[in-house]
């Protein structure tokens, strides 16, 4: 699969097709924005070169960012030109903070609040106690409360992860874990903050993390095992939706017809029930012998390759990232999966493909929802 397009070619193709001018300054502010933070200490003349852009237009772009204090200038550039001394942009962590919070089928509702870099400014931790539906939403509401009042910069957005199967408007079209349906979450939240919202589900925001991190390309497919199994197709950078959301409902897909493992959706042999992590773990303790242990290990990789196989050929996915337990997941279980996709992809399919363990941590979820906000607000890929 072709890389995402550079933000050079990006940018030429804007210009090409002759949109209108505010438009390209939207594009170019983006453009600039992004190059700055990938890589900071660049001058006007670099952003030049890179982007292909004038040194006028850049100077006109780069002068609204200070403007605005998202972009500031220090010292000398390391490359001395004839004239003026080139100024090192960065980009203003502090000008700007996200608000972050994540509720998922774990029993907490977690908060953090970054600036504009992505460093961590503060993080909170609060036990949702089993609550559903409406004291959910009261348990999110003051998690947000309680991460505004501490602020100490103007908000650029609010980005917030959940569990269940979430629209592009930031409907909640169902949540089983949080016993939500059809909840308006991204308007209600911005009716009470007045700040701008996006919602996303919290396999989404591990696998947007996994790739703003560096840890993934800009192709990913991502499965996230925990209570349930969900996953998340990332395509040339941008995250697959689906209709109303509904992409990534990886769990339910049947995997053995046979089965008699039933699966919290009320069919039997769903990927689900076969690897999801409570189920997995109450048949590893019901196994008698290492041997029996490591077979239902394998069973579970089995099941899983099984599932990908299909997906993998179909988008022509050189990567696979599994994120969950590693104590579960790594070693037998990543082998036999591995070994399942040798075996049924097609060769040249197969050779391309990395299966590995993500690299996520409990935060990725809020990492994720933070990289969303600034692309939405600010463009920054
Ligand atoms: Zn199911």
């Amino acid at each position: 699969m072709s890389s995402q397009p550079s933000p050079i070619a990006a940018a030429s193709a804007v210009s090409a097709r002759g949109v209108r001018p505010q438009d390209a300054r939207l594009h170019h502010r983006a453009l600039v924005l992004s190059l700055v933070r990938r890589h900071p200490d660049s001058s006007r003349a670099d952003l030049a070169r890179l982007t292909g852009l004038s040194r006028v237009a850049i100077s006109e772009v780069v002068a609204k960012l200070i403007d605005d204090g998202i972009v500031g200038e220090h010292g000398q550039n390391r490359k001395r030109g004839p004239g003026a001394p080139a100024r090192a942009l960065h980009i203003q962590g502090d000008a700007r903070h996200v608000v972050t919070v994540a509720i998922s089928s774990a029993d907490t509702v977690e908060g953090a609040v970054f600036d504009l870099n992505g460093t961590l400014v503060s993080a909170v931790s609060e036990p949702r106690n089993g609550a559903v539906g409406k004291d959910a939403l009261l348990a999110l509401d003051r998690m947000l409360q309680q991460l505004l009042a501490t602020a100490e910069a103007p908000i650029l957005g609010i980005g917030i992860s959940a569990s269940g199967i979430i629209d592009t408007q930031g409907i909640v079209r169902s949540s089983s874990h949080l016993e939500w349906e059809s909840l308006r979450l991204r308007e209600h939240i911005e009716a009470r903050t007045g700040l701008p919202v996006s919602v996303t589900n919290g396999v989404t925001a591990i696998g947007v993390a996994e790739v703003a991190s560096g840890a993934a390309p800009d192709d990913l497919f991502l499965i996230r095992v925990g209570n349930g199994v969900g996953a998340v197709t990332i395509v040339n950078g941008a995250v697959v939706h689906g209709t109303n959301g509904i992409a990534g409902e990886f769990g339910h897909v049947i995997v053995d017809p046979s089965s008699d493992q039933l699966c919290q959706c009320g069919r039997r042999g769903c990927l689900e029930a076969v690897l999801a992590v409570p189920g997995l773990r109450a048949r590893l303790a019901a196994a008698s012998s290492a041997d029996a242990r490591s077979q239902v290990l394998q069973d579970a990789g089995h099941a899983l390759g099984t599932a990908l196989a299909p997906v993998v050929t179909a988008l022509g996915l050189a990567n696979v990232a599994i994120s969950g337990p590693a104590d579960l997941l790594d070693g037998t279980l990543l082998a036999a999966c591995r070994s399942t996709l040798d075996a049924r992809l097609f060769n040249v399919v197969a050779q391309g493909l990395q299966v590995r363990m993500a690299e996520s941590d409990e935060s990725a979820r809020l990492r994720g929802v933070f990289a969303i906000v600034i692309s939405k607000e600010l463009g920054i890929a």
